[in-house]
């Protein structure tokens, strides 16, 4: 597999995109939308920088990576070449069916589709193409140049060599692939999700404040950041979403979002990418402090 295609150009693509060109792989970097592709290069570029400035990356390999990166809006040109498409688009179950549909019709046969979707299922994402044994969860941690992790999802239908050929690239990026079967919510966000959700019914109904929830928890479990700084950094959107799927798809309600967590979304807050969730950030993800709203 050469020619990788990334398709979203958000959080979580444009660290995809960077750990691909770092390893020496081509990327064509697809967005429906211009600006997030500009967004996209500009925090490559910075996050390039950052590892130079901690004598992880050299110059030269900077500029090598990024020559090996092309941007644009057209999916069929996106796809026409390509040996692995990781989706990284939206998580919303609409979006991905229609985009996997559509890269099924234009990806070359042999190309594997894999998505790095954190909750909805990979069989039914399979489906939506007549390839769904080349269909695999390729599910990256954020931030992606830093995590080690990759989840890997086998849908129904997934193949062992196509599986296989999966782990084997995630290693080729220096990530550790670890593999599960598609169930909602996989193993992590199964898990890390109603923690999440139960520091925001914590919040909600009073047991402590913002700050409080998170030092007992970063303090007391060794937790490098707290739940509810943590639900800003995935996106306050993007943790709904998951636990919608958990809910709907495992019929319990132990996992029935909390309403907080549903007005915040609503009301636009969501998370660093909106400079404000449970912290604010407008003076600069280092300097949050305690949003407004929970003083
Ligand atoms: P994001 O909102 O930061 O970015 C999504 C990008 O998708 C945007 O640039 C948007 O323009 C683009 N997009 C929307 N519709 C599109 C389409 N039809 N074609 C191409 N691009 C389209 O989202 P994100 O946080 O990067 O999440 C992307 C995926 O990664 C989701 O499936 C999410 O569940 C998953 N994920 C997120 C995290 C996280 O911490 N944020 C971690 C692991 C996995």
């Amino acid at each position: 597999m050469k020619n990788i295609t990334v398709i979203g150009a958000g959080t979580m693509g444009n660290g995809i995109a960077h750990v691909f060109v770092q390893s020496g792989f081509s990327v064509h970097l697809f967005d429906i939308n211009e600006s997030a592709l500009e967004r996209a290069i500009g925090t490559i570029t910075k996050n390039m920088d950052r590892q130079i400035a901690k004598e992880k990356l050299t110059e030269s390999d900077k500029g090598s990576a990024l020559s090996l990166l092309t941007t644009g809006t057209n999916l069929a040109v996106a796809v026409a070449n390509a040996d692995l498409v990781v989706e990284a688009a939206t998580e919303n179950t609409a979006i991905k069916f229609q985009l996997f549909k559509d890269i099924d019709t234009h990806a070359p046969g042999h190309c594997i589709l894999a998505s790095n979707t954190s909750s909805i299922s990979i069989t039914k994402i399979a489906a939506q193409t007549t390839r769904p044994d080349k269909v695999i969860g390729m599910h990256f941690m954020n931030p992606v140049p830093v995590m080690r992790l990759v989840e890997i999802i086998r849908g129904y239908s997934t193949s062992d060599e196509v599986c296989d050929a999966v782990i084997e690239m995630s290693k080729a990026l220096g990530k550790t692939p670890v593999a599960c079967n598609d169930y909602p919510g996989f193993v992590a966000n199964r898990i890390l999700m109603p923690m999440i959700n139960e520091a925001i019914i914590s919040l909600h109904e009073g047991v402590a404040d913002v700050q409080a929830i998170d030092s007992i928890m970063k303090l007391g479990m060794a937790h490098p950041m707290g739940p509810l700084q943590l639900a800003d950094f995935i996106g306050l959107d993007v943790c709904l979403s998951i636990l919608n799927v958990l809910h709907d798809g495992l019929g319990n309600p132990k996992y029935a979002p909390c309403p907080l967590l549903v007005n915040m979304v609503t009301a636009g807050k969501l998370g660093v990418k909106s400079k404000e969730g449970f912290y604010d950030y407008s003076a600069g993800i280092k300097e949050a402090t305690v949003s407004s709203q929970f003083k």
